[in-house]
């Protein structure tokens, strides 16, 4: 049997499309489901609990009442049998002028007992003395004048003795007589049957009508609250919820009333609170919070939306732009992040009032921005778009806090469906042609070519050989001396790592230069482990030159930018060195500038402990770099190294020269050592010993070597740089 309650939950009521007229059908389709339901009291509890109660309280109130009129009608009864025995006796009592003579002849007194329910009769004289007794002996007897109203009744009810007065009689006589009262107890047995009979069906009667209006105004109202109820928490925020059919003014109604109210309040507010958070998530997940551009996901989604076309139809070409703020973590790390921040929302605002609405403009990452903008015949290719992005980049400086930055960015371009036919390949090929132009040296734009991919897939390929190579210890470690300039003394040698990478050509493998594979090695961070390695190694050779030829050299080793941000550099270190025995101040480790450029603070504390431990430092490639020379005063640095571009040139160009020769006043005057590397011809160290430079690393002594031949040289050479000069 389908339930009323199943069926209320079948219909839509809160649509809103409804017509007024289905809803009254309805209403009225639910109130004859609702009027006629006994299947649902039959299953109700408290109606079984207040039917009984009443039930229960009925009988009790009739079996009160029946136990009064019970003892009502046997008196009644009672009555009527002794009045029967009186009218009964008395016309047999013949008056004796003797007194004490019994007024019955035998006759009569067989006639009363068998025409009459009289079994025995004591005749008493009107002094209350007893003349004679028929029939069976009696219980009651006359004593006094104060026992005549005495009656007895026998235990089991059969008989009844009861006294009849003068008065009664009307004859001078008092008589005790026996009435046999068996009928009355059986006509009281009847009559409580009968009495209960009725009670049960009045009882019977009143529950029903009792059970009908209470699932007419009590149940069903509860069981269509309750049905509301559990679609409300089935779906709190459209919940399929039927209208009242019962009367709002009384006080179910008015409850279930304001039961519905409370529903559709909640059903609105949860809708309310779901929209607002759903696009507070969207603006979370597809914005950025400091610009409120579209963030990557967001762009990227734009891009396969507006890639998206029909066969019939024209394919959209659109160009992607994709663009680094240059040295903005410079900016970030000098100024705060305070200036960083605004000067990302002030490009942000000016790429995007710059763009035309068909553009999307993006914040892809921490200082990177990507343009997508539909190509027209206006601007028709990626570098049109590019250059107005430049343009507006380069305009005019950013003001923030009344001081100006003139900020510069590198830009990649690419074009959809030119370069690739894949959204998210334009924008790869944007981001690849992107770090060209910051390889190339920033503040410029770079299109996208098929080259870059290959330059791209060659660095993958490089990066996995070197992974290889380090499994299958293809690197080694080459030393190259480090001399004296002016004493001639071999001083040490610096660490050069070498990568032997075997091949099927006639030489069985070929070196790579590390100037190829370094830049690989620092990027995927596998300069870390490898620069361990290079440490151990030149650490442990450096300790056994020293104890086995009795030298006192000192170890170059170069440490990567990498190494100080991600390894714990100085416990490596200090390990390394008492694994080895080799003293502190026999190894110097060679930085370059930029290792300036990533977090100073760090830097620093990092080079000062490294220094506290007694471990050397010196700027490897010093003049090259981006910093300033402030650092040099901040660093606890011991020698500067003149990059070997310098010195290559320094006979024939004049700035060269001047740029060698004012890096080793500089060094001097920070009382710094400075030595010079690249010094191939005699020339060089001409130059180089007229300037003050004191210590020399270059061809001109010898080639990075394998450990066996470096050992050679340093036992070999007896300290004269013009030992040199033949070869
Ligand atoms: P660097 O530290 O400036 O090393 C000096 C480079 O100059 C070496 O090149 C060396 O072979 C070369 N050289 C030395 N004397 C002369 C000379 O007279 N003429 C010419 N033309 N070149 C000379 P190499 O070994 O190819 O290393 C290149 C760079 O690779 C190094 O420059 C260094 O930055 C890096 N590198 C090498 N080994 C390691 C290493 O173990 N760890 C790290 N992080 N970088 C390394
Ligand atoms: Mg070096
Ligand atoms: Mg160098």
């Amino acid at each position: 049997m389908a339930r009323a309650s199943d069926l209320i939950f079948s219909g839509h009521a809160g649509d809103p499309a409804e017509t007024v007229d289905t809803q009254k059908a309805k209403s009225s389709m639910l109130g004859n489901l609702l009027v006629s339901s006994p299947g649902q009291i039959w299953k109700s509890r408290i109606s079984w609990r207040i039917i009984l109660a009443v039930f229960l309280t009925i009988l009790t109130v009739q079996a009160i009442i029946l136990n009064f009129r019970l003892k009502e009608f046997e008196t009644e009864l009672l009555g009527a049998l002794r009045e029967n025995g009186r009218a009964a006796i008395a016309p047999l009592i013949i008056p004796n002028s003797d007194t004490l003579a019994s007024p019955f002849t035998d006759e009569s007194i067989e006639r009363l007992f068998s025409a009459t329910s009289i079994t025995a009769i004591a005749v008493y004289s009107s002094q209350l003395d007893l003349i004679k007794t028929y029939g069976q002996q009696l219980a009651l007897f006359v004593a006094g004048s104060d026992s005549l109203s005495r009656t007895y009744r026998s235990a089991d009810g059969t008989s009844y003795e009861v006294i009849y007065r003068s008065s009664d009689l009307r004859r001078p006589y008092v008589i005790v007589a026996r009435l046999d009262s068996a009928h009355v107890r059986e006509a009281m047995v009847e009559f409580v049957k009968q009495t209960f009979l009725v009670m049960m069906l009045m009882s019977a009667l009143v529950t029903t009508v009792l059970m009908i209006a209470l699932g007419r105004w009590l149940l069903e109202p509860i069981l269509f609250m309750r049905g509301n109820l559990l679609a409300a928490s089935k779906n709190p925020e459209d919940p399929k919820i039927q209208p009242s059919p019962f009367d709002p003014n009384d006080e179910i109604g008015g409850a279930i009333k304001i039961a519905q109210d409370l529903i559709n309040q909640n059903a609105a507010n949860l809708r309310h609170f779901k929209h607002e958070a759903r696009s507070q998530i969207h603006k979370l997940a597809y914005y950025d919070t400091l610009t409120s551009l579209p963030n990557r996901t967001l762009f990227l989604q734009n891009l396969a939306h507006k890639a998206k076309h029909d066969d019939d139809e024209e394919v959209p070409r659109f160009a992607v732009v994709a663009i680094d703020i240059d040295h903005f973590k410079d900016i970030n790390d000098s100024m705060g992040h305070n200036v960083g921040d605004a000067i990302l929302k002030g490009v942000g605002k000016r790429l995007r009032a710059a763009m035309p609405e068909t553009a999307v403009v993006a914040r892809m990452d921490a200082d990177e921005f990507a343009v997508m903008m539909p190509l027209s015949t206006d601007i028709n290719t990626a570098r049109d778009v590019a250059e107005r992005v430049l343009g507006v980049i380069r305009s005019e400086p950013f003001k923030v806090f009344n001081e100006n930055f003139q900020v510069r960015a590198s830009i990649g371009a690419s074009t959809f469906p030119d370069d690739s036919t894949e959204p998210d390949g334009v924008l790869k090929n944007a981001d690849i042609a992107l770090n060209r132009a910051k390889e190339e040296g920033r503040d410029r734009i770079k299109e996208y070519s098929e080259d870059f991919d290959r330059a791209v897939q060659q660095r993958f390929q490089m990066l996995r050989d070197l992974r290889d190579a380090l499994e299958q210890k293809q690197l080694s470690v080459y030393f190259q001396p480090q001399l004296d300039l002016k004493t001639g003394e071999i001083i040490g040698a610096e660490a050069l790592l070498r990568w032997w990478k075997p091949d099927s050509s006639k030489q069985g493998g070929v070196f790579i230069p590390p100037n190829e594979f370094i830049p690989v090695a620092e990027q995927s961070g596998l300069i870390v482990p490898i620069g361990e390695w290079v440490m151990e190694v030149a650490c442990q050779a450096a300790a056994d030159w020293n104890k086995k030829l009795g030298k006192d050299l000192r170890i170059a080793v170069n440490v990567a930018a990498a190494q100080f941000v991600q390894g714990d550099i100085v416990n490596y270190v200090q390990k390394v060195l008492r694994q080895t025995g080799l003293a502190a101040n026999k190894l110097e480790l060679e930085v370059t500038e930029s290792v300036f450029m990533h977090d100073i603070e760090h830097t620093i504390r990092t080079l000062q402990s490294l220094h506290a431990i007694g471990v050397e430092l010196a700027i490897d490639d010093f003049g090259t770099g981006y910093s300033s020379l402030s650092y040099l005063r901040q660093f606890p640095i011991d020698r500067l190294k003149i990059d070997q571009s310098f010195i290559r040139n320094a006979l024939n160009d004049q700035n060269d020269a001047s740029i060698a020769r004012t890096i080793v006043r500089l060094g001097h005057s920070l009382n710094l050592k400075v030595i010079a590397e690249g010094v191939e011809t005699k020339d060089h160290e001409k130059f180089l010993l007229a300037e003050g430079c004191d210590e020399v690393q270059g061809y001109r002594y010898s080639r990075p070597v394998p450990l066996e031949k470096f050992i050679e040289f340093a036992q070999s050479y007896d300290g004269n740089l013009a030992s040199f000069d033949k070869t």
